[in-house]
């Protein structure tokens, strides 16, 4: 059996739709057939090359946030990771990376920080098992004893959605839990594309009293007001970090938030985010995936006493809470019409041209794109 996936190799950028190998399963794997992979940031940071050096990078299936359905489940599995029967077709959501469980990290149940946490189809060749394995083609092995959740009969015809649901909706869920938000906490969200639209929701109905929304698109902050945001600020508007800064103790009674949440992806809002949070107060960075380097004074983080907490991945178990979240919210929040644009995998390098924000004024129009696997 092949199937096809895009490939990416060197730094130009540009994707091979290959035809591929499909693994056999083996036992205690699963064989996922993908619907639809999201675009994220870090993807769009990956194929822009703006995370690492100069080298020519190998060839690689990328895309990491997706979902799919059973294909084939291999010998001993007939559940998921909460003893739910499963069968062939049914719609999975899986972590997309696999903690090693033998190394401290994991012993401490931080397994979104796992040392060796692997990716197969960021470090394999194609010749070797498992082929045509990854986010942006048509199938993904789970591992023996992976994590994998059924998808609620509630959530129907909503595959794009489900796709993001395994990074940019479980990432800033992890971030929240991180952020220990608690009833009646002010919490800043910087960024409204994917990632801070989720953000704002879980902190929402975590028991935030505030959730302050920055963007410089009216449209993202729109969206935003209707998945929880209390208040937004338009970088179009206060466009100076002092601005935007004063802005934010303006709505905390001139204190700062309790919480912020970093979702940009440009290293000069660290910076400024670390300023709107309040004197023991908590910061998460989230979005800061590149290379460039912000300058502070060393006392900063003392003088303040934060917590500045700096976070990639996440455990599984937030993925089931992601799910039940999206249930009890349907009729609340528009999360599941988060999808903007779907593209069929050929034209995948359009998916990514129009998603890139990068030296795009205002950004990209798109909240996000997914990418089908047909
Ligand atoms: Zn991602
Ligand atoms: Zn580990």
């Amino acid at each position: 059996m092949k199937g096809l996936a895009a490939t990416l190799e060197g730094n130009d950028g540009i994707f091979n739709i290959e035809e591929l190998e499909v693994p056999a399963v083996e036992p205690g794997t699963i064989l996922i057939r993908n619907t639809g992979a999201a675009v994220c940031g870090s993807d769009l940071h990956q194929r822009r090359n703006s995370m690492a050096s100069d080298t020519p990078k190998p060839k690689k299936i990328a895309g990491h946030e997706f979902t799919g359905i059973v294909h084939s489940l291999g010998k001993g599995v007939t559940t998921d990771s909460l003893r739910r029967p499963i069968a062939e077709g049914d719609r999975l959501v899986f972590p997309f990376f696999f903690p090693c469980m033998r190394c401290i990290n994991c012993l401490k149940n931080q397994l979104h920080a796992c040392a060796y946490r692997a990716r197969p189809n960021m470090v394999n060749t194609f010749e070797e098992y498992p082929y045509c394995d990854g986010g942006f083609s048509q199938y993904f092995l789970l591992q023996p004893n992976h994590w994998a959740f059924k998808v609620p009969d509630e959530l129907q015809d909503v595959d794009a959605a489900l796709a993001t649901v395994n990074c940019s909706m479980a990432q800033v869920m992890m971030g929240v839990h991180l952020a220990e938000v608690d009833d009646g906490d002010t919490v800043v969200v910087q960024g409204a594309g994917g990632l801070g639209i989720y953000a704002t929701a879980i902190a929402a109905e975590t028991g935030a009293s505030q959730v302050i929304v920055i963007d410089g698109q009216k449209a993202r902050l729109d969206l935003a007001m209707r998945c929880g945001a209390t208040s937004t600020i338009d970088l179009t508007e206060y466009d100076s970090p002092q601005a935007r800064v004063d802005r934010v103790r303006e709505l905390t009674g001139g204190v700062g938030a309790d919480k912020a949440i970093e979702v940009v992806g440009v290293a000069s809002a660290t910076l400024e985010g670390l300023d709107m949070v309040r004197t023991g107060g908590t910061y998460i960075d989230i979005g800061n995936i590149v290379q460039d380097e912000i300058s502070m004074p060393a006392s900063k983080i003392i003088g303040k006493q934060l917590r500045w907490i700096g976070l990639a991945h996440y455990n599984p178990w937030v993925i089931e809470a992601c799910l039940r979240m999206l249930v009890r919210t349907k009729d609340k929040y528009p999360l599941l019409d988060l999808v903007s644009h779907t593209f069929p995998l050929s034209e995948i390098q359009s998916a990514f041209e129009l998603a890139e924000w990068h030296g795009k004024s205002g950004g990209s129009e798109a909240t996000r794109v997914v990418v089908t696997a047909e």
